[in-house]
């Protein structure tokens, strides 16, 4: 057999093992390319379900580099579409107001790319959106089981008196990480542990875990005798909506306003102000307390899901990062005052997925490079373009309420109405 014969042989037979079920998809030989593996797992799923995965296999990412850091059993990629928004103008510290900046967003659902488009002009008729970030740091809480009150006193004098030593630990772990507090919260014979760090440019995520992993392991463990019954308590809070992220923030916490007068209202957003703020009153205010909602605000979700997705985010985030408040009040004559603020937003220009091929492309085309003479300038700059496109979106989803546009919109847009520009 010649050697092209007998990769091919080498080939069925692997496929054929897995549809058999005497191999799994990620046993396959380690000397076999990462493009290899994927065709074979795809091939033995065809046949297994009787179905094509041709679009699945057609992808630009590197698979190396994505079935070994990204994605296990990897397979090919699940597209979505990238429209962009923008020129939108903003007024922050790390993005110039003299900057026209376009921001790709990655979504499936028709209308809401137009949508934000209308409330990126209207801000930019006017200015632009001012914009504020702090960079609350990233948090990870373990879990630890005492004894009771006794031992669960010592422990917390011990975490109060011994800060330091756990601060060269965890830093130890990183050349970007730094131990911003550690709070403790004790319920019964459980301590939750909150750590935050300040992670540079990173979401942080990773690198608060592997310190928190050295901590605990090397010096909480074996000092106190107390055991870590998890190395995330829910406490942290990761991935879920909660008040304690709410209230104390995490990752960054955005803010965006923007003052619009009768004119705009009127010609951009075929609204006005009574009726913006009467929407506002009774939808993201009153109807949000009586559904006993975490989130004042209209689709700050719609708009944070395509932008991770855009530019490689964790999207399981969008969950805690879409809590948040929208205002809307009046402002002088037929005018109003909008803002938008959001306590939980975890996102990197480092890390994560932000290197991958199509990421990368939407990070550039937002200016996103990062700097080591200003280490978290990056991630800073990221974080105010989501917070004036956030404010993009609220804007127009409330005036198409007012306008009762917003069913039209969607079977205009969203059903293929409409021919693209
Ligand atoms: P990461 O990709 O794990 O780590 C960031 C890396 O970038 C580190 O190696 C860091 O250096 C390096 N780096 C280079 N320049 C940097 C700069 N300017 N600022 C900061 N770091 C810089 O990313 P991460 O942000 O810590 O974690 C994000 C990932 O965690 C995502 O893939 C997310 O899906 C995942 N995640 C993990 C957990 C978990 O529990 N582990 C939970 C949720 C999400 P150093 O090596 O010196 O630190």
């Amino acid at each position: 057999m010649d050697p092209v014969e007998a990769r091919a042989a080498s080939r069925e037979s692997l496929i054929e093992e897995i549809v058999g079920g005497t191999r799994r998809f990620h046993q396959l030989p380690a000397e076999l390319s990462a493009e290899e593996k994927a065709s074979i797992r795809r091939e033995a799923l065809q046949r297994l379900k009787g179905i094509d995965l041709g679009d699945v296999g057609h992808f630009s990412v590197d698979a190396e580099v994505a079935s070994t850091r990204h994605c296990e059993n990897f397979v090919g990629v699940a597209q979505i579409p990238l429209g962009v928004t923008g020129p939108l103008k903003i007024r922050g510290r790390y993005v110039r107001p003299d900057e026209e900046v376009f921001v790709p967003l990655a979504t499936t659902e028709g209308a809401l790319l137009a949508s934000i488009n209308r409330g990126c002009r209207a801000i930019s008729v006017v200015g632009g959106a001012e914009v504020w970030v702090e960079d609350v740091g990233m948090t990870r809480a373990p879990a630890f089981r005492t004894s009771g009150a006794e031992q669960t006193a010592e422990f917390l004098g011990w975490l109060r008196d011994n800060e330091e030593t756990i601060r060269q630990l965890a830093e130890s772990t990183s050349r970007y990480l730094k131990l911003l507090d550690i709070r403790a919260q004790a319920v019964g014979t459980s301590v939750y542990v909150r750590f935050r760090f300040a992670s540079g440019d990173a979401m942080g995520m990773n690198m608060a875990t592997i310190a928190c992993d050295r901590v605990v392991r090397d010096l909480i463990e074996p000092t106190t005798g107390v055991t870590c019954v998890a190395l995330s308590g829910n406490y942290c809070v990761d991935k879920k909506p909660s008040a304690v992220n709410f209230l104390e923030g995490r990752g960054k916490r955005v803010h965006a306003e923007v003052v619009l007068d009768e004119s705009v209202l009127k010609k951009v957003l075929k609204t006005d102000a009574r009726s913006l703020v009467d929407v506002q009153y009774r939808k993201n205010l009153l109807g949000s307390i009586a559904a006993g909602a975490l989130g004042y605000n209209a689709h700050f979700a719609n708009v944070i899901a395509a932008f991770f997705a855009a530019c490689g985010q964790d999207l399981a985030q969008v969950v805690e990062a879409a809590m948040g408040i929208t205002c809307i009040e009046p402002r002088g004559p037929e005018g109003v005052y909008m803002s938008v603020n959001m306590p939980d937003v975890p996102l990197g220009a480092v890390g994560g997925g932000t290197a991958l091929g199509t990421q990368r492309e939407a990070l550039d085309l937002m200016g996103i490079a990062v700097d080591d003479a200003e280490p978290g300038a990056a991630a800073m700059r990221l974080a105010e373009i989501l917070a004036a496109t956030v404010l993009a979106g609220e804007l127009s989803l409330m005036a198409a309420f007012t306008s009762r546009d917003l069913a039209r919109a969607h079977e205009e847009l969203g059903r293929g109405k409409l021919h693209d520009g």
